[in-house]
C-alpha cells in the first residue's frame, strides 16, 4: 500500500490532502496517479462509482497545470451539472494551497454571461458538460485551443445521454497533442469507439474487474405480481425504518407517481426527473442531502449527478432498458468504503433479466421474501424501541412529571411500557396484520395466474367501447367511483358493449355493492360476477349474480377499512356523491385513495415517519 507521497505528490497537494483527511490512495488513485504524473499520455481508466476518480485525475492535474498562467489549460467534461459541480468543488479543495488558482464551472441552467466572465477573468481548469460547452465555443467565450488535458469523467454516461456528437465537437476545437484521460464505470462499445478514434495508444488501467459493480453492494431481488410493486416498494420500506434510499423509475411520468403517492402515504419522499426545473430539482437533493427526505424516486438521468455517500438503499422500482444502467443504480450505494443493498422488484415476466445482469456484475442476486405484515411490526417495534433507548432526556419535561407521576402512580413498569409503545405500535399492527403475502413463487410459469385466481373476482359490467370505454378508461373510471387503488382493478377487457374487469375477492363486496342502482347518462350501469374467471378473453356467459345477503353480514374489517365503502350504504346520498365523484376529474387524492394498504398514520394526521424525521433534521 503506498501513500500518496509516494505517488510523486507535491507539498501543495499532500497538505490538503491531509486537510481533507484522506489517508491512503484508493485503488484507481494509486494506479492513476504516478502513470499521469510521469508520462505525457492517453489513459482509459475503468473504475467504479464512489472509487475516488476526481482525485485520480484532479491530482496530476493540478500538479502539471501552471497557476502562473491564465491560460485554459485543462478541461474537464462531465454528464451532468451536479457532477461538474462536485468536481469544481473537489478541486477547489485539492488545489486550496495554490495561489491563484481559478477552476470554472460551466453548465446550463445558470447565466453563460456569468460563467463566460469567470472563464474571462482567467480559469486555467474549466469543468463543463457538454451542452454549455458547445454553446459557449460557438460564442466565442471560452478559448480551448491551447489546452494540455482533457478529462472525459463518467465517459459512458455521457454517450448513455447522447453527447457523443457534442464531445467529437468540442475536441475539434482541442490540440491534437493535448492528453486526454477517460473516466468510465463501464465499457460499453461507444467508450471503446470514443478510446479508439480520439486517443493515443491510451494506457488502459482497470480497478476490478471490468464491469463489475462493487463489493460493497449485496443485490437482491423480489418477486410479485407487477401490479403489487408500489405495495411491495412501501414494505421494502417499512422494513427498513432507517432506510435512506434512491428508487428508480423508468419513466418520468412513473417517477413523479410513486413520489407523489408514497409522500400521501406518510414517507418523506421526493422525485427527481427532467420535467422538473432546476431549481426544483436543487431543493428536491437539498431535502435529500439533509435527510429530509429519505426516499428519493428518480430517473437514471436524474441520478447521474447524485454524489450522497450514505444511501442505503438502491431500489428498482423498475428494471432499467439497459442493462448496463443497473450497474450506475446500484453503484449509488456502497459508496465511500460503506456497504449498501440494491434491491429489484420484478414480475416474473422480468425475471430472466435478473440472470443477464449477474452475468455482467459477475455477482449473484438473492432472491428475498417481501416481508410479511408482521415481521414489519417486529422490525418496527424493536427500531422503536431502539430509538426511545437512544432518546436523550429533554428536561422540560421535568416540570410536568409530578402530574404525569399522579396519573400512572398505579402502573408498574410493564405496563406503562406497553402502553407507551401500543401508541404507535397498535396502527402498525392493525393495518398489517390483515394484509396478503405479496410473494410470487418461482416455479412454474403459469402459476401466477392460477393461484391469484383464485383470490380474484371477475365482473361483468354492461358498459363497452359503444359507451365510449377503452380498458384505460374503464379502469380509471372503476378506480374512481370504486376508490380503489392504482392497482386494484386488472384485466379490464372492453368488448363492443360490455366489459370484464378483475378485483380482488376482498373488494367484491364493494364493488357489488356500489353497482347495485348507479346510473349513469341516464342509463343504469350493472355489474355482475361473471363466472368467466381471470380468463381475458372469453366472451360474456351469462355472469351470475353473488348472493347479496352474505355481504353486510361479513364485513368484520374495522371501521378504517370500512370507512370508504360503508359511505357507500348510506343511500340518502348515495347517487349525488356517485356522480360528483365521477364528473370530478380532479377531485381530491386523498378521499379516494384506496383504504386496502394505505399507510398507518398518527392519531393526529401526521404520518408515522414524521417523526425519525423530525429528530434527525435536528442533529
Ligand atoms: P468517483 O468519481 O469515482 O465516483 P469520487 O471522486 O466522487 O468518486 O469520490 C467519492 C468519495 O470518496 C468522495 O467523497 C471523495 O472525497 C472520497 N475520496 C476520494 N479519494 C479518497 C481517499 N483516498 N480516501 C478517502 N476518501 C476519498
Ligand atoms: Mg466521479
Amino acid at each position: 500500500m503506498s501513500t500518496f507521497k509516494e505517488l510523486g505528490l507535491n507539498e501543495d497537494l499532500l497538505h490538503a490532502i491531509n486537510d481533507l483527511g484522506f489517508e491512503t490512495p484508493s485503488d484507481v488513485q494509486a494506479k492513476a496517479i504516478p502513470l499521469l504524473l510521469e508520462k505525457e499520455s492517453d489513459l482509459v481508466a475503468l473504475a467504479q462509482t464512489g472509487t475516488g476518480k476526481t482525485a485520480a485525475f484532479g491530482f496530476p492535474m493540478l500538479q502539471k497545470i501552471n497557476v502562473d498562467s491564465r491560460t485554459t489549460q485543462g478541461l474537464i467534461l462531465s454528464p451532468t451539472r451536479e457532477l461538474c459541480l462536485q468536481i469544481t468543488n473537489e478541486l477547489k479543495l485539492y488545489g486550496k494551497y495554490y495561489k491563484g488558482l481559478n477552476v470554472t464551472a460551466i453548465y446550463g441552467g445558470a447565466s453563460i454571461t456569468d460563467q463566460a466572465r469567470q472563464v474571462k477573468r482567467g480559469a486555467q481548469i474549466i469543468v463543463a458538460t457538454p451542452g454549455r460547452m458547445k454553446d459557449m465555443i460557438s460564442r466565442n467565450m471560452v478559448d480551448i485551443s491551447k489546452i494540455e488535458y482533457s478529462v472525459l469523467d463518467e465517459a459512458d454516461e455521457m454517450l448513455n445521454m447522447g453527447f457523443y456528437e457534442d464531445i467529437t465537437e468540442i475536441l475539434s476545437h482541442t490540440p491534437n497533442d493535448k492528453n486526454t484521460w477517460l473516466f468510465s464505470a463501464t465499457m460499453p462499445k461507444e467508450v471503446a469507439r470514443i478510446a479508439r478514434d480520439f486517443m493515443h495508444d491510451p494506457i488502459e488501467i482497470t480497478v476490478g474487474n471490468k464491469n463489475e459493480s462493487t463489493n460493497q453492494v449485496s443485490h437482491e431481488y423480489y418477486l410479485v405480481n407487477a401490479r403489487d410493486r408500489y405495495q411491495a416498494l412501501k414494505r421494502l420500506a417499512d422494513a427498513n425504518p432507517d432506510i435512506f434510499s434512491v428508487i428508480f423509475c423508468r419513466t418520468k411520468r412513473d417517477t413523479q407517481k410513486v413520489a407523489e403517492n408514497l409522500i400521501e402515504d406518510g414517507y418523506s419522499a421526493g422525485a427527481l426527473h427532467g420535467d422538473l426545473s432546476q431549481n426544483q430539482r436543487d431543493l428536491v437533493m437539498k431535502s435529500f442531502r439533509n435527510k429530509q427526505i429519505q426516499m428519493l424516486v428518480a430517473t437514471d438521468v436524474a441520478a447521474r449527478g447524485i454524489d450522497v455517500d450514505d444511501i442505503t438503499h438502491v431500489i428498482n422500482y423498475q428494471l432499467p432498458d439497459e442493462i448496463e444502467t443497473y450497474t450506475h443504480r446500484s453503484g449509488r450505494t456502497g459508496r465511500a468504503g460503506k456497504t449498501g443493498v440494491s434491491m429489484v422488484i420484478v414480475s416474473k415476466s422480468e425475471v430472466r433479466k435478473i440472470k443477464s445482469i449477474e452475468r455482467i456484475i459477475k455477482k449473484q442476486f438473492e432472491k428475498k421474501e417481501i416481508p410479511s405484515g408482521i415481521e414489519i411490526c417486529e422490525v418496527q417495534l424493536m427500531s422503536l424501541a431502539n430509538k426511545i433507548h437512544n432518546t436523550e432526556i429533554n428536561h422540560e419535561i421535568d416540570k410536568y412529571l409530578d402530574s404525569i407521576n399522579a396519573l400512572f402512580a398505579d402502573a408498574d413498569k410493564d405496563e406503562l411500557i406497553k402502553k407507551f409503545f401500543s401508541v404507535e405500535f397498535t396502527r402498525f399492527f392493525n393495518y398489517y396484520q390483515k394484509t396478503k403475502d405479496l410473494n410470487v413463487s418461482d416455479s412454474s410459469r403459469g402459476s401466477e395466474r392460477e393461484s391469484s385466481s383464485g383470490n380474484e373476482t371477475r365482473y361483468f359490467i354492461n358498459v363497452g367501447r359503444k359507451d365510449g370505454y377503452d380498458w384505460m378508461k374503464l379502469k380509471d373510471f372503476l378506480k374512481e367511483v370504486l376508490e380503489l387503488g392504482r392497482d386494484d382493478v386488472f384485466k379490464v377487457d372492453v368488448k363492443d358493449s360490455f366489459s370484464f374487469f378483475n378485483t380482488e375477492k376482498e373488494n367484491q363486496e364493494k364493488v357489488l355493492a356500489f353497482f347495485t342502482d348507479f346510473k349513469y347518462n341516464g342509463r343504469f350501469v350493472n355489474v355482475e360476477v361473471s363466472e368467466d374467471r381471470g380468463r381475458s378473453r372469453g366472451g360474456r356467459s351469462g355472469g351470475k349474480r353473488h348472493d347479496g345477503g352474505n355481504r353486510r353480514r361479513n364485513d368484520d374489517r374495522p371501521r378504517s377499512e370500512r370507512r370508504s365503502s360503508g359511505r357507500r350504504s348510506d343511500s340518502g346520498s348515495r347517487n349525488d356523491r356517485r356522480n360528483s365523484s365521477y364528473s370530478e376529474s380532479s377531485g381530491n387524492r386523498k378521499d379516494r385513495r384506496s383504504s386496502s394498504e394505505s399507510r398507518p398514520r398518527r392519531s393526529d394526521g401526521k404520518p408515522l415517519s414524521d417523526r425519525p424525521r423530525r429528530s434527525r433534521r435536528r442533529d
